[in-house]
């Protein structure tokens, strides 16, 4: 039996190993296997949500730690629970290299795993750009495990800030693309009900402040949608500071080029994506300057005939804008889709298909029940774009339970995310 060996249960990952499963389970010489370092599929664009959530007072909840694990389990699902009823062998292992000659991937176990073909979907790391104590005074937003600890800090620091009787409490976000964006909004309304839940903080002033290297916040939206999340922004009371360069984070202190200084009790990294240390350590391949496999057009690893790539991992030029296809949840998405057929069409030695990617648009979230959206050539804001980005959770939660199951996963993530107003 030959392997097809998936790895990476994200975004992409997930979804090739469905498809493959769905047209090969009746396929004796051939065994779909995915591999993931976690037990647990992260619905990443929530992950500001569970970052900022207000508890409400409505909904009792035993104490900090249940709703802790409430909100976790709202963007965890298991990989396991998915893939129940299908013909995929799941491990649960972390992979530290893939062999190109022997077309074996090594795992942290010793193990050696064989494969026909492989999708490599192993999303990507924050990109901190040299910047000097990023990776260790700043939190990043990939995990959910970033969320909590991003979430413990800001209770921490206003609890403290209340305590000490301080009269302003900081706080920075470094970068203005769509992560550091919903983060920054959904802070600020959280911010104004822990205020109030923390007494003795009347005097205290929230300064929430928006840093970009760039000259412009949401560089890679549409000028009217950005307009639109400059307006919400001002709203909400937060400095934006564009064309503002980082050389330096301390654990209390961000240094701008120049020299000038920015107090902070909080410190969080919005910025861009990079590829995996581990990619640099796969022969016969090649990277793009942030470390990302470059690919083909059948979304093949440059150079490799059985070694497909898709989502974050995957350094993609779109040809007709010559510029790369962003790293998103609809782009992974996307080539999942491709990937897996391409991999059925090797399969049957039949032609490859290009992968020519779609642009849907752009939907975020801004602070409570409020977004801001360009979908298939609209922009708006308000409750019907933060509605829309809420029916986006839904479809792709669909894709992966049963409607009943995925009702529920839905109405419970509902539950959670929306006391922010
Ligand atoms: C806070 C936030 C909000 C976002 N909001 C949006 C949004 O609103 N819309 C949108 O389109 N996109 C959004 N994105 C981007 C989107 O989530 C990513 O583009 C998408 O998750 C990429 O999918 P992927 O499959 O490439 O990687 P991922 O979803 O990151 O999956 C990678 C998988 O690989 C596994 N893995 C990694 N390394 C190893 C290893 N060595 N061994 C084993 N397993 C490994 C990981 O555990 C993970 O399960 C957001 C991202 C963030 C961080």
């Amino acid at each position: 039996m030959k392997n097809i060996v998936v790895l990476g249960a994200g975004f992409a990952g997930l979804r090739t190993a469905i498809k493959l499963e769905k047209k090969l389970k009746n396929h004796d010489g051939y065994r779909v296997v995915l591999v993931d370092k976690n037990s647990y599929h992260t619905y990443m664009p929530s992950l500001q949500e569970v970052a900022t959530a207000h508890k409400g007072e409505k909904i009792k909840f035993a104490d900090e730690l249940q709703f802790e694990s409430e909100l976790a389990n709202s963007v965890c699902f298991s990989i396991s629970g998915i893939i129940k009823n299908k013909k995929i062998d799941f491990i649960k292992d972390e992979v530290i290299g893939i062999n190109t000659d022997t077309r074996s991937v090594i795992l942290a176990t010793d193990q050696a795993l064989e494969y026909e073909h492989c999708v490599l979907a192993f999303g990507s790391d924050a990109a901190h750009y040299d910047v000097e104590g990023a990776g260790t005074c700043c939190t990043s937003l990939k995990t959910v495990h970033d969320a909590l600890r991003v979430r413990f800090a800001v209770e921490t620091a206003m609890k403290k800030a209340s305590e000490e009787d301080k009269k302003e409490l900081r706080f920075i976000t470094i970068g203005a693309g769509l992560t550091g964006f919903e983060v920054t909004a959904e802070m600020a309304k959280w911010m104004s009900h822990l205020k109030k839940k923390f007494g003795g903080t009347e005097e205290l002033k929230i300064n929430i402040r928006l840093l970009d290297a760039k000259d412009k916040i949401l560089s890679e939206v549409p000028d009217k949608m950005r307009k639109l999340s400059e307006r919400r922004l001002k709203h909400l009371g937060i400095d934006v500071m564009t064309s503002t360069k980082i050389t330096k984070v301390e654990p209390h202190r961000v240094t701008l080029v120049g020299g000038r200084t920015l107090p902070a009790d909080i410190i969080i990294w919005g910025g861009g994506v990079k590829g995996l240390g581990l990619f640099g350590k796969i022969s016969g391949i090649s990277l793009d300057k942030t470390g990302r496999v470059k690919t083909d057009e059948f979304l093949r690893a440059m150079g490799q005939e059985n070694l497909f790539v898709a989502g974050d991992s995957a350094y993609v030029l779109d040809k007709k804008l010559n510029r790369p296809v962003p790293a998103t949840a609809w782009a992974a998405e996307q080539q999942a889709d491709s990937v897996a057929g391409n991999v059925l069409n090797s399969v049957a030695n039949e032609q490859l298909k290009e992968y020519v990617p779609k642009y849907p648009g752009f939907v975020s979230s801004a602070g409570g029940k409020y977004g801001v959206a360009h979908i298939y050539g609209i922009t708006f804001a308000g409750f019907a774009a933060w509605a829309v980005k809420r029916m986006i959770d839904l479809k792709y939660i669909l894709s992966l339970y049963p409607v009943f199951r995925g009702l529920g996963i839905w109405l419970g993530e509902l539950r959670l995310f929306t006391k922010n107003d």
